[in-house]
């Protein structure tokens, strides 16, 4: 099937098999508390940030008393999401970042929010989709990337920016933040990286990667 094709396919099909898929499955109140939470998410699970973070968020609520935290402080409040020393320094620089050149707002467009510490193309396309509905482009995470080169719409296996470059291309602009949605959710619950369950998947017949025997 020619790949356009098949994306439309693929975003119809899994749309309604998850009409509940959250956009985002870190806890967060406003657009800075997301922007903080997903630098926290690099390299660890989600659970592990929401543990840390009500606390973190309790001492620290906004960017001028965060840029203000001590980095011992911070470090202790986000243990449990690994890389903590250097994590603690990137949202204590964020959030000077912000009140420094962005008067104290978290900014909204992707140029502006890769300028921020710690914030890649990823983290800046979280922030941009579902704190402010808006899309520069579409969030690549782990379960994006795997499950988009097992449906045969990318072949770059484990490169992020090349994945998203051909999602972007294949898929329309208005359906990003849907694909990003459904697509991490069919990657948690069924196209696992250890044994995806293809016999019960809603793509298996036009999945080139489908394991149906
Ligand atoms: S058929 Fe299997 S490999 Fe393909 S998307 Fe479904 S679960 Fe993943």
């Amino acid at each position: 099937m020619e790949k356009r094709k098949l994306a439309k396919k693929i975003v119809s099909s899994l749309k309604k098999a998850y009409p509940d898929a959250p956009q985002s499955y870190l806890k967060f109140g406003n657009p800075f508390e997301l922007l903080i939470a997903t630098i926290l998410s690099a390299r660890t699970t989600d659970a592990s940030v929401n543990k840390s973070t009500p606390a973190l968020f309790a001492r620290y609520p906004t960017p001028e008393k965060m840029a203000s935290a001590k980095i011992e402080e911070i470090t202790k409040l986000v243990l449990a999401t690994g890389s903590y020393n250097r994590k603690a320094g990137y949202i204590i620089e964020t959030a000077r970042l912000i009140v420094e050149n962005f008067g104290g707002e978290v900014p909204k467009t992707l140029d502006e929010l890769v300028t921020l510490k710690g914030v890649s193309r990823k983290t800046a396309n979280v922030v941009l989709s579902v704190a402010f509905n808006l899309s520069e482009g579409v969030v690549v995470d782990t379960h994006v990337m795997r499950v988009t080169v097992k449906l045969g719409l990318s072949e770059h296996v484990k490169k992020p920016k090349k994945i998203e470059k051909d999602l972007m291309d294949l898929i329309p602009k208005t359906l990003w933040n849907d694909y990003a949605k459904i697509v991490g959710m069919h990657g948690r619950r069924t196209c696992k990286s250890f044994r995806p369950k293809c016999p019960e998947c809603r793509v298996n017949t036009v999945c080139p990667s489908a394991e149906l025997l």
